[in-house]
């Protein structure tokens, strides 16, 4: 039971699929608005404000990662799931990093939808209050726009990238990256360096932030694979 009723965005331009998604989110108790193209999306976000906006990436006039830049832009922090087609995995990891919470990828299941948008809601649910999100994992308190990272009271310092790294970490838990989307996500695209930068500054990060390096609590080694952050 939702003790409110939760108003959800629904961006997309193809009719079968804003079907699916009104249905499965009014059975799942959640209220629904729809916007068929980016321009709409951004009127609809300021005059609706919605609790939750699941967004397309391929819109007609502004396409759906270019709505996310927009609205993070002005520091509006409603959460944003966006839907992408098989193939757009690389635009999966741009989404994350222009302020995307989560994505779907097409075809999904009406379960798998209305489990994601109660997951995301759960997980911001502080969100919107302040304009600061603050992220939050074990001892580990990171304050994004201050760029302060607490472990316990105790204030730690970084450098620009290993605060990047850190923040993309704790703003994606218990997802598995391997050391070329970190790369990616972290250094960007057009860097064409070693992924072994990305070993060095998890174990700067490890000597920061973990009590024991060989046991990492936060950042584990996935072997063969790369990493995850969670605990
Ligand atoms: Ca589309």
């Amino acid at each position: 039971m939702e003790t409110k009723q939760h108003k959800i965005l629904i961006v997309e331009d193809e009719e079968s699929i804003q079907k699916l998604l009104a249905i499965t989110l009014q059975q799942a108790n959640f209220d629904t608005i729809l916007a068929v193209d980016g321009e709409e999306a951004l009127e609809k976000v300021l005059d609706e404000q919605p609790d939750l906006i699941v967004l397309d990436l391929m819109l007609p006039k502004i396409d759906g990662l270019e709505v996310c830049r927009m609205l993070r832009k002005q520091n509006i922090e409603t959460p944003i799931i966006m839907l992408t087609a098989k193939g757009e995995e690389m635009d999966k990891i741009v989404g994350l990093e222009m302020g995307a919470d989560d994505y779907m990828t097409k075809p999904f299941s009406p379960r798998e939808v209305a489990a994601r948008v109660r997951a995301v809601l759960r997980r911001t649910g502080e969100r919107g209050q302040s304009n600061e999100k603050v992220l939050v994992s074990g001892q580990l308190t990171v304050y994004p726009e201050r760029l302060e990272v607490y472990l316990d009271k105790e204030r730690l310092e970084f450098t620009p990238k290993e605060f990047e790294l850190l923040v993309y970490f704790m703003k994606n838990p218990n997802r598995v990256f391997t050391r070329d989307q970190l790369l990616q996500a972290v250094w960007n695209y057009d860097f064409a360096g070693d992924t072994r930068i990305v070993d060095v500054h998890v174990s700067h990060l490890r000597d920061k932030i973990e009590e024991n390096t060989r046991k990492p609590r936060y950042i584990k080694t996935m072997r063969g694979v790369g990493y995850k952050f969670g605990e």
